[in-house]
C-alpha cells in the first residue's frame, strides 16, 4: 500500500499533485514545495511575500478575516435640524 501525501504549494498554498511540482532546499537546510515555476520564481528570485501577493490563498484567508473583523456602519437615521429658534428682540419703543 502506498499512502502519498497531499502536500502544498509553500507560496499559493494550493494542493500539488503527486510526482509534479518542485522542492527547493535552503542552505539553512528548510523545505519549501512548490506547485509550479511561476511560484518558485515569485518566492525565490522576486522574493514576493505570499500575505501581500494578490493570488495566494494566503492573501485571501487574511481578506477574509480582515472583512469579518470590520463590521459594516450601522445606518444612522439622518438627524432632523432643530428648527432654527429665531429670537424676537422686543423692539424697543421709542
Ligand atoms: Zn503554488
Amino acid at each position: 500500500m502506498i499512502i502519498l501525501a497531499i502536500k502544498t504549494c509553500g507560496f499559493c498554498g494550493s494542493n500539488i499533485e503527486p510526482g509534479t511540482g518542485t522542492i527547493y532546499v535552503r542552505r539553512s537546510g528548510n523545505i519549501v514545495d512548490f506547485c509550479s515555476r511561476k511560484c518558485r520564481v515569485n518566492m525565490i528570485n522576486l522574493k514576493r511575500v505570499p500575505r501581500r501577493t494578490k493570488w495566494t490563498k494566503e492573501y485571501h484567508t487574511i481578506k477574509a478575516m480582515r472583512k469579518d473583523s470590520i463590521k459594516p456602519p450601522v445606518e444612522e437615521t439622518p438627524v432632523e435640524a432643530a428648527p432654527e429658534t429665531v429670537q424676537e428682540t422686543p423692539a424697543s419703543s421709542e
